[in-house]
Formats: structure tokens, sequence, C-alpha cells
């Protein structure tokens, strides 16, 4: 049985782990269907399907040029085993996720964005090429000036053109594995969008947001802002871990615990301002510290609902969302708001200019009710949901909300990925 991150839903499939060319190859000839699977940090039914091939053995490193920070790996190298190399030489991400346990070829699917969108864009921006195996097992490279149809419906486009096996990622310089942290109280939502608008310059910003606080505390957030610090060198991280090793009982998540957690979450911080060096570990990856957390959410799993609105929307399409949140008394420990900055040519890649939010919610009754209507709200502000966090959008809003399905399919099928590439996913988005 396997799931995304969510833990839901629970599928029967088989798992083909293929660690050479030719293996990938018989592995795509004996499947009718299939969809690539990485680490599987994917909340939904996006790297679900009844066969799955998994580029966890294709984990080797193939050059890294620590001169110039370029760097070139099969496709299963986790974000993690790359810092390793990477951070001890001087270099960085360039743009990473709020987790280092992703593979490279999932960061490129899913065209991820870290708390430097509105700076630098998506991960993609930062890859060179690609070599993809295509649906008849033939090898494919591609890059903005090769093949660019194929490289800008890969990045972002869910597995669902072929198989990435490796690429090639242009890093990113920095004076130390250290952060200098800002973090301030806002009292409500208009606080923290002024707080974004003020700050649009900081590298690194984000908003973890109290989603139950109502009335005039609607909104109320911890602002946090980052750049790397001069000092401090190159250490890793200790690979110390606590681990959830039960799956919880859900009771234990309820309205009552979670405006408890968020409250004291809020209050943690007495000053209005505080200012830390922090080591860039507990900056990105304040999860990683605590492994299969997402077996708190109990049995029934969860799902993360994040939408982007457009700067349009801004406060009044964002205030509408979390009113309904607030109302419904669901909701999720801690919420998350970013700024993002223009949107970039990948046919299905998620973030448009404006700012984006993301909540946990477990699976309950009557919950996809509520994610529908936050669709619809979505819709109307001309804004989207994320693909690699979505378990339950309707095919109906998806084409709304990303008006280059079209073309996307269009290239599909010129590459033959529509008789091979499905996913639970691209099923029901009419993919
Ligand atoms: C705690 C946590 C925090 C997160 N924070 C962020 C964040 O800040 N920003 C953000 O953008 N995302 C975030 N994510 C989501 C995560 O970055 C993406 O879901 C990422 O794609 C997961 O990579 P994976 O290797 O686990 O891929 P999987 O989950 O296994 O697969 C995800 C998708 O990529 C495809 N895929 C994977 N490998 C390949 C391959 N080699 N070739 C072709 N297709 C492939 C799959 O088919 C699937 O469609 C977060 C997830 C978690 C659990």
């Amino acid at each position: 049985m396997v799931s995304g991150w969510g833990r839901y839903p629970f599928i029967e499939a088989t798992m083909l782990n293929p660690a050479s060319l030719d293996e990938f190859r018989q592995a795509l000839s004996r499947q009718k269907h299939c969809i690539a699977r990485g680490l599987g940090r994917s909340y939904g039914d996006s790297a679900l399907a009844n066969e799955m091939i998994s580029l966890r053995r294709m984990d080797h490193f193939i050059a890294f040029d620590a001169k110039n920070g370029i760097l070139s790996c099969e496709a299963g190298v986790s974000l993690s085993d790359i810092l390793k190399v990477i951070v001890p030489q001087g270099w960085f991400l360039p743009v990473t996720p709020g987790t280092k346990y992703v593979t490279f070829g999932g960061a490129v699917a899913s065209d991820v964005h870290g708390k430097n969108h509105h700076i630098e864009g998506c991960f993609s921006e930062f890859v060179q090429s690609l070599t993809l195996m295509l649906s008849d097992g033939s090898l494919c490279e591609c890059s903005r000036d090769n093949n660019p149809a194929l490289f800008h419906a890969t990045c972002g486009g869910m597995g669902l053109t072929g198989l990435i096996l490796r690429g090639t990622l242009v890093l990113k310089k920095m004076s130390s594995a250290y952060i200098h942290q800002v973090m301030i109280k806002a009292d409500n939502l208009d606080a923290v969008f002024s707080l974004f608008e003020q700050n649009a310059a900081s590298t690194y910003s984000v908003a973890w947001i109290d989603c139950l606080a109502k009335g005039k505390t609607l909104g109320r957030s911890l602002f946090m802002l980052g750049e790397h610090s001069q000092e401090g060198g190159y250490l890793l991280p200790p690979e110390k871990h606590l681990t959830v090793p039960l799956v919880m009982p859900a009771t234990l998540l309820n309205s009552y615990s979670i405006a408890a957690f968020n409250a004291l979450y809020f209050h943690r911080q007495r000053q209005k301002e505080q200012h830390r060096f922090v080591h860039y570990h507990p900056f990105f990856y304040p999860l990683d510290s605590l492994l299969h957390w997402n077996r708190l959410y109990g049995k029934k799993g969860f799902t993360q609902y994040q939408c982007v609105l457009p700067k349009a929307a801004g406060l009044l399409g964002m205030k509408e969302i979390l009113k309904k949140i607030t109302l419904s008394r669901r909701g999720s420990f801690l919420s998350v708001l970013k700024s993002c900055g223009p949107h970039n040519q990948n046919h299905l890649s998620f973030p448009i200019e404006g700012y984006s939010l993301a909540l946990d919610f477990k699976i309950e009754p009557e919950l996809f009710d509520l994610l529908n209507e936050l669709d619809s709200i979505v819709a109307e502000y001309q804004g989207r949901v994320y693909l690699t966090k979505d378990v339950r959008l309707s095919e109906a809003m998806f084409k709304r909300m990303y008006p280059r399905w079209e073309e996307f399919l269009a290239i599909r099928i010129r590459y033959g990925a529509d008789q091979k590439f499905h996913s639970y996913q691209s099923d029901r988005l009419g993919l």
C-alpha cells in the first residue's frame, strides 16, 4: 500500500525500482500506464498510480564544478544529499522547498518554489538542461534552447512528459551556512501584507498565520525575513532527528488544540521584533527535524490546500478565504503565507505574481465541500491551486485555473506521453 505525504489515499500499487537505462526501458515497455516517483513528498495523488517507477536508484552525482557552482546529477539524488556536497564548498540551493527530502526530479516536476520566489522565481529558473526518457524508451535532451517546449512542459509538468533521468543545476554562492533572521509580529492581515510590501527587496520572506484568529486579529502572523550571513563558516547541521513513531489518534487534532497551538505559537515571541543568527537548517527546514510528522494527522490522513491569488485580489481575496476557514473551525497548525513573483514560461508551474497561502487539513467528512468553496473563491479571483499538494481538485476547476492546459496536453501527445504517463491526479484532471 502506498500514499503521498498526506497519507490519503492509500492505494495498492506495483513499484518498480530500475537502476540502469536498460532496466528503465524494460519497466516502461512492461507497463501500459505508469508514473515516476521520487521521495513521495507530494501531498496528494500526483505521484500515485497502479504502476509506479521509482527513481531512487538513479542517485549518482555526475559532475560538480565547485569553482562556478554548476552541479549535474541523476534525478533520484535528494536535495539533502546535494546540500551535503555543496555547503562545505560555499554553495547553496538557489531555490529550496520547505523540506530537503525531495529528489532533484521531484523538484523539477513540481517546479518547486521557496521563500525567495518574489526575487528568484522557481527551481526551474536554475535548471540548465534535463535528460528525459520518453514513453518509447528513447532519451531526449531538453533546455531553453534545445526542445524548449518539452523543457517548459516538463518543469512543473508533474511527471507527465517522461521520466527525468538527470539534469544540471546552477547553484547560489553563499558567504556562510548561517542566516540573519528577523521575526516581526503582525497583528492582523493588513499588517502582514504591509510588511511583505515594505520588505519586497529582502532575499527570504514568509509569514506563519494563525488561521483561527478572528475579527480584528484575522490573519495575525509571525512575519519572518532572512539574509545569508557573512559569518559562521560552512558547517553542516547535525544528523539528529526526533521521530513520530506511530500514527496518532486524529482526535488529538481538533479546533481547540489547533487554536491553542496557534495562540501559543504567536505569543511565544514577546517582543514586536526579534533578531537572531540561525543555521540555515532550522530556517529553511523546520519540519525536517521531526521525521514522519505526517503521522500526527491520524489514520485518515490529511491534505494541504495551497492557493495563490494575483496581486490585484490582494488583501480582499485573502480575507475572504481566511474568513471562510475561520468560520469552518477547521484549519491547520501552521498556515503559511508567501509572496510570489511573476509567473515563468512553464505551462503548469504554480506561482503567479501575488500571495500564496498553504494550510493543512485533516481528512474528515465535509472537508472537501469547504475546499470546493475555497476553489470557487480562488478561481473567481483568477488564482490557482498547487497541483503537488492537491488530491481532489475537479477537472473543470483545474482547466479554469490553468488556462495553458491544452498546450500542455498537445506536447504530451506530440511526445507520446499521453499513452504512457498517467497518475491518479492526471486522470482526475483530464490530462
Ligand atoms: C514538509 C514539506 C514542505 C514542502 N514545502 C514546499 C515548498 O515550500 N515549496 C514547494 O514548491 N513545495 C513544497 N513541498 C512539496 C514538494 O517539494 C514537492 O511535492 C516535490 O515535488 C516532492 O518531491 P519528491 O521527490 O518527493 O517527488 P514525488 O512526491 O515522489 O513526486 C512529485 C511529482 O513529481 C513527479 N516526479 C518525481 N520524480 C520524477 C522524475 N524523476 N521524473 C519525472 N517526474 C518525476 C511525480 O510523478 C509527481 O508528479 C513540500 C512538501 C513537504 C512534505
